[in-house]
């Protein structure tokens, strides 16, 4: 490393793309730096439930270091994680692996023949993940089962793929993952609280495989401490380094540190890097792509509660997603579930209705309790929320896209050139009604869904996606910013068409790829 330099790479953000690059550049030589937002957790610092909303929800300005970000934006709804481990704190730990129409759709779609050159990525991103079979199939898992028979889809369901250590319940043994050189771990107890933070050490999280192993190979990590500025020093690319600048998250007042370094990889999600980005493309780095904040994606998701009324089903038990039905080539479903005792999301539920026209959605929220009130003021006041309730995942892979602009007060959601994501996927409600009849409940979706019409999502995605030049994407196929040296943008930003699937495997993967085309630092280009 030049004496000027403090670190060869910055890491902005600690999630999925963000841990990858720490453990890659490490691995290859460079002294990295990973400075992260949000609170680093021990197992037992995690919450009970999500009702100790200082410990689940992130709401800086009331002293909420929680790892559960819920951002309201006028065309969606944004569920993200904070913390050192990112989004893989409150992940669900399901990692499918998208269909072929992923990797021909989008404007990456021509860069390359990335079906091909991403499988490798793929198995290694399964392998680092820890990724598994579930064998376990809880009440809700079973009852997926029985719709997907139900609907002549029998042979369309599986069980998951999860970064979940099974092993004996509740026994710690020795690293099982990494020739001894990883964490121990603990056997799942299947206590479905994944979501909220696994306090039992069986999730594989970030700080469990690559954040733990890039520590081991001399990364440095910062957590509770926000990046706010990338400045090339004397150069207009780059060329010769960046100070990177951050401070304490939350501080009015907090000391500004200011570090130098040769590379920057912005790995802050879509919710962190493209706010910044946007922010910097008006001052620090004016020459960023115009494509900046478009593109933006939302997996085309509907999340369902289902509330049960049979009080044997225990809706909690087993781990946060373990099953999949494929509904047609465009849609999957995932049937979900919190811990016992999670029942937060019951103050913001009202019952699903599905007309798009505001006046006819009014009437419909005022009517349908009328039409089983019995039944339904029983489902808003069931015991344990958690326990009553399946929450369906939809995901597709059809487009819809959004873009984010710099506002007054922060980022904003605009409608780009595409169909928008919509809050009222007529399949999603659908399969819904069928299910919620099948377990003897009713659907309720997130108030905004009803009132408003903003779809919510835990999937968001994109904003600074690949293209050919600056012109038609903000990065190149291999992941560098246009018109700057050595900056990468490696978190789910990236993504560039819908996955239609869960999408931190794919994180992973395209991540592993753009690090293995970065020279080990004796053979440095940089
Ligand atoms: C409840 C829930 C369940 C989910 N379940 C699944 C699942 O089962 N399978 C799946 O594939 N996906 C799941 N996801 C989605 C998955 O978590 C995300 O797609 C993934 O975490 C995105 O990875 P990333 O690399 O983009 O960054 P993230 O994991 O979002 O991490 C970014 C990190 O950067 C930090 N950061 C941001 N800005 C700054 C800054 N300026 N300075 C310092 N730090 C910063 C943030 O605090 C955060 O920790 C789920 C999401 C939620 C909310
Ligand atoms: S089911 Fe419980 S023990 Fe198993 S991974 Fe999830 S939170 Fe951890």
């Amino acid at each position: 490393m030049d004496n000027d330099f403090e670190y060869d790479y910055i890491i902005i953000g600690s999630g999925f793309g963000g841990a990858v690059s720490a453990l890659r550049l490490s691995e290859k030589g460079y002294k990295v730096l990973v400075v992260e937002q949000g609170k680093w957790f021990n197992d037992n610092e995690l919450p009970k439930t999500n009702w100790e909303f200082r410990k689940w929800l992130w709401f800086p300005k009331l002293r909420f270091f929680g790892i559960q970000n819920i951002a309201f934006y006028k065309h969606a709804t944004i569920l993200n994680g904070i913390g050192v481990g990112g989004g893989s704190l409150v992940y669900a730990n399901t990692l499918p692996k998208p269909k072929t129409p992923f990797f021909n759709h989008g404007s990456w779609a021509k860069l390359a023949d990335w079906e091909t050159v991403l499988a490798p990525f793929y198995e290694k991103a399964w392998k680092m993940l820890g990724a598994t079979e579930n064998t376990y199939l809880g009440e809700s898992d079973k009852q997926f089962q029985k719709l997907a028979k139900e609907i002549g889809k029998e042979n369309c369901f599986e069980t998951t793929k999860v970064s979940v250590y099974f092993g004996e319940k509740d026994k710690t043994v020795a690293d099982p993952y990494f020739n001894g050189e990883g964490p121990d771990r603990t056997g799942c107890v299947l206590c479905g609280a994944c979501m909220t933070g696994c306090r039992n050490n069986a999730k594989n999280t970030l700080d469990k495989n690559y954040l733990y192993l890039a520590q081991k190979k001399g990364a440095k990590i910062i957590s509770k401490h926000k990046v706010f500025d990338v400045q090339p020093i004397n150069s207009k690319d780059g060329a010769t380094g960046y100070v990177v600048k951050f401070k304490k998250t939350a501080a009015l007042f907090g000391k500004t540190q200011s570090v130098k370094a040769k590379g920057v990889v912005f790995s802050g999600g879509v919710l962190g890097t493209i706010p910044l980005l946007l922010k910097l493309k008006k001052s620090s780095l004016p020459n960023l792509s115009p494509r900046l904040g478009e593109m933006v994606r939302t997996n085309n998701e509907a999340l369902i509660m289902n509330v049960s009324l049979d009080k044997d089903k225990d809706m909690s038990d087993g781990i946060a997603i373990g099953s999949i039905i494929e509904l047609d080539e465009n849609s999957h479903i995932e049937p979900v579930r919190y811990g016992n005792g999670s029942g937060f999301w019951r103050v913001t539920a009202f019952p699903m209705v599905s007309e798009k026209n505001w006046f006819k959605r009014m009437f419909k929220l005022i009517i349908l309790p009328l039409t089983d009130p019995i039944k339904w003021i029983k489902v808003l006041f069931v015991k344990d929320f958690a326990k009553s309730t399946s929450i369906i995942l939809f995901m597709q892979h059809l487009d819809s896209t959004l873009k984010f602009k710099k506002g007054l007060f922060g980022m904003k959601s605009k409608m780009d050139k595409g169909m928008p994501p919509s809050a009222f996927i007529p399949e999603a409600h659908e399969i819904a009604k069928k299910y919620s009849k099948q377990i003897n409940g009713k659907s309720v979706v997130l108030s905004l869904e009803t009132v408003l019409g903003t779809p919510s999502t835990a999937h968001i995605l994109g904003g600074a996606v690949m293209g050919e030049d600056a012109e038609h994407g903000v990065i190149d196929k291999n992941n560098k910013v246009f018109a700057y040296e050595n900056i990468f943008v490696c978190d789910g930003s990236f993504i560039s068409a819908n996955p239609g699937v869960n999408p931190a495997l794919s994180i992973t993967a395209i991540t592993e790829r753009a690090m293995s085309l970065i020279p080990e630092k004796n053979n440095k280009t940089l």
